[in-house]
């Protein structure tokens, strides 16, 4: 697996993109919470949510410095309605919100698709060889039901793509440095997952620290892609909630991070 991102700005807009992915030409990014307009101190300042209390034009004037930082095609923008399920809802063209969806696919060009997060697990997957694209959103209960995996499968099935042709990119999110839970969330990864390196306990009996990026890592390398492909920003949202929003940092008041793919 390869870690670290490159960070990158144009203006004040910062963002981040996967060394992997550059390398092969793929448009995308990870965004961070800098250099947008909204002006409350949750969402300041590129807050892309627009379930989040945002000002609509605010959004869409985020929305705007980022597409035309990286040359998105902004009026195809795609996103998903995040549910936390394992969904995937597979574009032929464009929609601008897919309900109940929590990954989208698709092999058209010009069609961006946007997965937003703050502390869950944002992936982007891309077939280097069929040309086809993946923006996920796998918050711990997306990566217990295996999101991931599913998108995977729906790029196979809908568009002959083989896992070891497919690259990953895992964003910014929680580490396992802060994602500590109890034994209902140790429970639940128990019953989808054979073994559960990725989570260790406190020592108190009550707590238990887990790596999320681990265990997408898993399941990406499960679904048949090679750990060579995958790739790791290695960022901390709420250890760096400077730079991210971050759900637990702000405790419920936040605005929303995105990871944005185009063909
Ligand atoms: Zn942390």
């Amino acid at each position: 697996m390869q870690i670290g991102f490159v960070h990158k700005k144009c203006g004040d807009f910062e963002y981040l993109v996967s060394p992997l992915f550059e390398r092969k030409g793929v448009k995308h990014c990870f965004t961070t919470r800098l250099g947008g307009v909204s002006e409350e101190e949750h969402l300041s300042s590129m807050n892309l949510g627009t379930s989040r209390g945002d000002r609509e034009e605010n959004v869409i004037k985020n929305v705007n410095i980022v597409c035309r930082a990286l040359s998105f095609t902004e009026e195809n923008l795609c996103r998903t309605n995040q549910v936390h399920e394992n969904k995937v809802a597979v574009l032929s063209e464009p929609v601008e919100v897919s309900m109940g969806c929590d990954a989208l696919v698709t092999d058209k060009t010009g069609i961006p698709l946007l997965s937003t997060s703050a502390d869950c697990v944002p992936v982007l997957l891309y077939d280097k060889k069929n040309k086809v694209c993946a923006s996920i959103h796998s918050g711990w209960k997306g990566t217990v039901k295996k999101i991931c995996r599913e998108a995977v499968l729906a790029m196979g099935e809908n568009y002959g793509s083989e896992p070891s042709d497919i690259i990953a990119a895992i964003g910014p999110s929680i580490g396992k440095c802060c994602f500590q839970v109890k034994k209902d969330v140790v429970d639940a990864f128990s019953g989808s997952f054979r073994e559960l390196s990725f989570i260790s306990e406190e020592g108190d009996g009550i707590h238990y620290k887990a790596d999320l990026w681990e265990a997408v890592k898993l399941t990406l390398i499960d679904a048949g892609l090679k750990e060579e492909n995958i790739s790791l920003a290695g960022e901390c949202t709420v250890c760096n909630n400077h730079m991210y929003f971050s759900s637990r940092a702000q405790k419920g008041k936040f605005g929303s991070l995105a990871a944005i793919i185009e063909l």
